[in-house]
């Protein structure tokens, strides 16, 4: 089983997949916890290379080539792999993220990141979920947390507002995909909802 998290910097959707790593391993599964940009060795050395230095070191084009070649790398080294083992993968960010942040906030290159994610990946997560959150609070958790590798920090609640409406709109448009759940709550409710939106998409 292949599960994602999105959702706006702050939204706590990385603290979520950890949470539902553990309560699924709790409950005897074998689970792989991973992340985008990264996963993998190489995906990680990508991650370096994207996230770390000038914003505008790449141009858009080749930051969304540099992002599918990670995602290629990171499901071929850990994903498949994991998923072959029988094992729940638990994806911190996948493919929606590149849609979102790479296919909409630079420019429209929405056609590149479908075509190179149809030659390249060809995979979605069986289920998504979608950590909603308002803009302002994601923005005032993010800017609170320590050590953050938060790109986008300095663009504010715009951007983050436009992000958050590109995620919306992937999961409107895959609704079968998708569960949205409201990160506006505590830690232990969103987790909750989070379990309880798998039970009811899969027996697990
Ligand atoms: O999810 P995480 O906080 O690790 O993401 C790190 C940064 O990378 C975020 O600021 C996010 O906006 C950015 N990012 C991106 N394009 C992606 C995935 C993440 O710009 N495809």
């Amino acid at each position: 089983l292949f599960l994602s998290f999105e959702g706006i910097d702050g939204s706590g959707k990385s603290t979520q997949a950890r949470r539902l790593a553990e309560t699924l391993r709790a409950e005897g599964h074998q689970v792989t916890l991973t992340r985008e940009p990264g996963g993998s060795a190489g995906a990680e050395q990508i991650r370096s290379l994207v996230l770390e230095g000038d914003a505008d070191r790449w141009s858009p084009e080749t930051e969304i080539l540099l992002f599918t070649a990670a995602r290629r790398d990171h499901l071929e080294k850990t994903v498949l792999p994991a998923l072959a083992r029988g094992e729940v993968v638990i994806c911190d960010r996948f493919a929606d993220s590149t849609r979102v942040f790479q296919g909409l906030t630079r420019g429209d290159l929405s056609a590149m990141v479908d075509q190179l994610h149809r030659l390249m990946i060809g995979r979605e997560p069986d289920l998504t979920l979608l950590i909603d959150l308002e803009p302002a609070l994601g923005l005032a958790r993010a800017q609170a947390r320590q050590g953050s590798e938060m790109r986008f920090e300095d663009m504010g609640l715009g951007f983050q507002t436009r992000v958050r409406e590109g995620f919306l709109a992937l999961a409107g448009a895959a609704p079968e995909r998708f569960r949205v759940i409201d990160g506006a709550g505590t830690q232990d409710r969103v987790a909750e909802a989070v379990r309880a939106a798998l039970r009811d998409a899969v027996p697990l």
